[in-house]
């Protein structure tokens, strides 16, 4: 037992670091934090985190290179040797090469080289992997080099002196050393100091003009703070929406709205001055980045905590929690660019799903997502007949019994009642026969539900394929009801 901690730690980094991230030990979990802190006032110092950044991407284009030089290679002689691509194999080459490619190296950690050959394994077997489909989503283009001008600045620590400093202010990283953290470090801090944590690693970047240290902890389990929910037997079926950001339907008949940020729009007019400002100056330059930084930041924080207070609320009353699986790339190619970040990029509906699943696995909340091409928004939910209404229309009329119905409560609703083994909604309406729908573009839904339209055309689910705008909503119910009687 004396030695238990230092054995797990060491078992915990060593899982952790060989590459997978999968296999936490039990008792413990992964999490990241990230803390801004100050641009030191020592211009040497200022001037070594510059470096550290320019180092990376020098590793990075060196690597491209080297691989790049290595296929050309071998296209002309088979027999050809080429360098693997494997961190390891990369990074022995880069100390061979180093005094002649970077005579400077000694400045910078070498955590700094390494972090580029990091990044550009990563990007080549993200390359591979989406060529020889073992990975899902858009296709993965090949690596490319690094300019200073787009590249994100940023540089990873796997190892070396990192940790947090007695003063909850200090956070010291390899070469660079300490940093002044803008906000208290307690929340890591004290975990880090009983013991309880490990830092995994830590990743110093530029956003904004800013400086960011976030970090990759292991935590203890039992030391992070798990609250179950209020209501572990109530069930919520979650709108996402654009008119408000989630309309809530619980099994208790309860109807709850949280309304948008909005944080774009509301800042509609000041980016229309900056954006004035900004067409006078050169992409990419410093006055530029300064002009367009600021509102940049407020909209993203604005996003981030409401998708936060949002996830919070669910996780801390729910015990089960229904959502949609929101097919955002459609939705981008329907809605067009600029209104699509208007509207989606707008709410941070992106962030939504990934922040639900973290927060509900902590809290031991279970979280369904909906099956894509499920029409939540075009079924009534009281007698599952079709509802009639104008693209954006806030109320709908039902088609069958001529009620008029709230769009985004009824597809909470639905949303809430759907269910993998037995879709209640198609039961309900076993005697209900669809029929097709003449052809006026007016009864299509809007935003929530575009991948019903134009989502099938990018969607992979193979055997769902949509026919036309008019007979979609049919075959749909026409698949659920098939679903229903095997
Ligand atoms: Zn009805």
């Amino acid at each position: 037992e004396q030695y238990r901690a230092a054995v797990e730690s060491v078992s915990v980094l060593f899982r952790l670091c060989d590459d997978t991230g999968e296999q936490v030990p039990s008792g413990w979990t992964v999490t990241g934090t990230s803390f801004e802190v100050e641009w030191p006032k020592d211009p040497q110092k200022a001037s070594l985190i510059r470096s550290h950044f320019g180092a990376r991407r020098v590793a990075y284009n060196w690597a491209l290179a080297k691989v790049k030089s290595d296929m050309d290679a071998k296209q002309k002689n088979a027999d050809h040797l080429s360098t693997s691509w494997t961190l390891e194999a990369l990074r022995k080459q880069w100390n061979q090469e180093k005094n002649e490619v970077a005579p400077w190296w000694g400045e910078n950690s070498k955590e700094a080289y390494s972090s580029g050959i990091a990044d550009l394994v990563q990007a080549l077997s993200g390359w591979s992997d989406s060529k020889n489909g073992r990975r899902r989503g858009r296709k993965v283009g090949f690596a490319r080099f690094k300019s200073k001008r787009k590249d994100q600045n940023r540089v990873r620590f796997m190892t070396g002196a990192m940790r947090f400093e007695e003063d909850r202010r200090s956070i010291v990283l390899p070469t660079i050393g300490a940093l002044r953290s803008k906000e208290n470090t307690r929340r890591i801090q004290r975990h880090l100091a009983k013991n309880n944590a490990r830092l995994l690693n830590c990743t110093l970047s530029e956003r904004w003009g800013r400086l960011f240290v976030s970090c990759q902890v292991a935590v203890r389990t039992n030391v992070t703070s798990s609250r179950t929910p209020s209501k572990p037997n109530v069930r919520a079926g979650v709108d996402l929406g654009l008119r408000s950001l989630a309309t809530i339907a619980d099994s208790d008949g309860n109807i709850e709205v949280f309304p948008n940020p909005a944080p774009l729009r509301t800042t509609l007019t000041e980016r229309r001055r900056v954006g004035r400002a900004l067409s006078r100056r050169i992409p990419g330059s410093n006055g530029y980045r300064r002009a367009k930084a600021k509102l940049d930041r407020k909209s993203v924080y604005i996003r981030r905590e409401s998708i936060h207070q949002l996830t919070r609320y669910l996780v801390d009353n729910y015990g089960e929690v229904h959502i949609e699986d929101l097919n955002l790339a459609a939705m981008r190619q329907s809605m067009g660019r600029r209104a699509f970040r208007r509207s989606v990029s707008d709410a941070g509906l992106g962030g939504f799903r990934p922040t639900l699943t973290y927060k509900a696995k902590r809290a031991g909340v279970t979280v369904v997502v909906v099956d894509r091409f499920f029409p939540s928004s075009q079924i009534h939910h009281d007698c599952s007949g079709r509802l009639m209404g104008a693209k954006l229309a806030k109320r709908l009329t039902c088609e069958t019994c001529d009620v008029e119905v709230d769009r985004d409560a009824n597809a909470g609703l639905n949303i809430r009642d759907w269910s993998v083994t037995s879709p209640g909604l198609v039961e309900a309406s076993a005697l209900f026969v669809p029929r097709p729908l003449s052809g006026t573009g007016g009864s299509s839904d809007d935003g929530l539900t575009y991948h019903l339209e134009r989502g099938c055309k990018t969607s992979s689910n193979a055997g769902r394929t949509r026919r036309g705008k008019n007979d979609s909503w049919t075959s749909e119910h026409e698949n659920l009801v098939k679903g229903a009687s095997l």
